[in-house]
């Protein structure tokens, strides 16, 4: 079939269009995937064979490295096992990551009264300690023992023997952030988008003086929802009434701790390196493309920065780099989700929310500009 297609073509492109077919197999970068499986990324969303031994794993298998040359990329296990391989035993590929996340954090809930160790988790999701933590951190942004330990500090254990769904608890408990959303939405407990203009919700609100201009903030109960720059106080305030018109808004001097932890990130080396501090808990609400988006922003560390088809790559979306940056657009956490990070290619300041002269400011605190 390959054949006829290349033939109809004249012979510059049919060379271009025959490369770009060996590197798109399935949909899949033959040398990223590769990458990923040096990496063992375990969010890595193919499968990969090995000729010689006829299994094939998910990226993240601690197995040992094939060569390069002995490799095949799959999209599905199924697609694998057409092709006659194997699943692995080791890393168990049948399995959908949703399903092995959804059975950890259920074990982890259900003995919340214990340590419950890696080894014990890999028993439970029939695979290797090693790859439970990696899943498990990739799609809940923080580690299993991070999980058990905020559970412990948090009311989320109370609330689940009261009986509230885990998702309600979950956000009870300060974890509405990006990638738990995430994750959730992979679960279908996608949570409500803000209804139009904050309809139904309580927004307490502040606005701070900082080192890049004032910095209003929002949180509903559940966490930070809106942050926003501006020029002066009034401005700052306006924002949080322009975005949710429709909330019930109070002021809450209470909330100017998380203008300080939100300038923290950006001034001080190391903070808010780890995924979720727990004493930030977010409320972000959107498609869960734009969660998506918005979690690989908060994965981009400090005194770095991206441009958006870097970060379109990294997300395994390599084809959807303009709806990567309208999700970027469209983020209401400025500095808390980073989208300062991203850049032009080149480096270039390109637009940003709350101005390109802000940008520049953030960017250079961090030492990235
Ligand atoms: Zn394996």
């Amino acid at each position: 079939m390959g054949g006829v297609l290349c033939a109809k073509m004249d012979s510059m492109s049919s060379k271009v269009r025959l490369a770009q077919r060996e590197s798109t197999a399935a949909g899949i970068d033959a040398e990223r995937a590769w990458q990923q499986i040096v990496r063992r990324d375990a969010a890595a969303e193919f499968l990969y064979g090995v000729t010689t031994t006829g299994v094939f794993c998910r990226p993240g298998c601690g197995s040992r490295l094939p060569l390069r040359r002995n490799v095949r990329f799959f999209g599905s296990a199924a697609a694998a096992q057409a092709a006659g391989f194997r699943a692995c035993k080791r890393c168990n590929p049948l399995l959908e990551p949703t399903d092995v996340l959804a059975k950890v954090r259920s074990h982890i809930e259900r003995n919340a009264e214990r340590k419950v160790s890696l080894d014990e988790l890999g028993h439970v999701a029939g695979l290797s300690p090693f790859t439970v933590q990696r899943m498990f951190k990739q799609a809940m942004g923080v580690s299993p023992l991070q999980y058990q330990r905020a559970l412990r500090a948090s009311g989320l254990r109370k609330a689940l023997k009261r009986g509230a769904s885990v998702t309600d608890a979950m956000y009870a408990a300060g974890f509405g952030s990006a990638s738990r959303a995430h994750e959730g939405a992979a679960l279908g407990m996608t949570p409500a988008r803000f209804a139009a203009g904050g309809r139904g919700e309580q927004i307490g609100y502040a606005a701070e003086r900082t080192a890049f201009g004032w910095m209003a903030v929002g949180a509903t109960a559940r966490g930070l929802c809106w942050l926003a720059l501006a020029a002066t106080k009034d401005e700052a305030e306006a924002s949080v009434r322009a975005e949710f018109p429709a909330a019930e808004l109070r002021r809450d001097a209470a909330l100017k701790e998380w203008v300080e932890a939100a300038v923290r990130a950006v001034t001080e080396a190391g903070a808010a390196k780890d995924a979720l501090p727990l004493d930030l808990p977010l409320d972000l609400r959107g498609t869960a493309f734009q969660l998506r988006v918005w979690q690989a922003l908060r994965a981009i560390p400090r005194g770095e920065t991206r441009s958006y088809t870097e970060l379109a790559r990294e997300m395994g979306v390599p084809r959807s780099t303009r709806a990567v940056a309208r999700a970027c657009a469209t983020n209401r956490v400025a500095v808390v989700v980073p989208c300062h990070r991203v850049v032009g290619a080149g480096g270039a300041l390109t637009g940003y929310r709350w101005g390109v002269e802000r940008k520049r400011r953030l960017l250079e605190a961090e030492g990235s500009f």
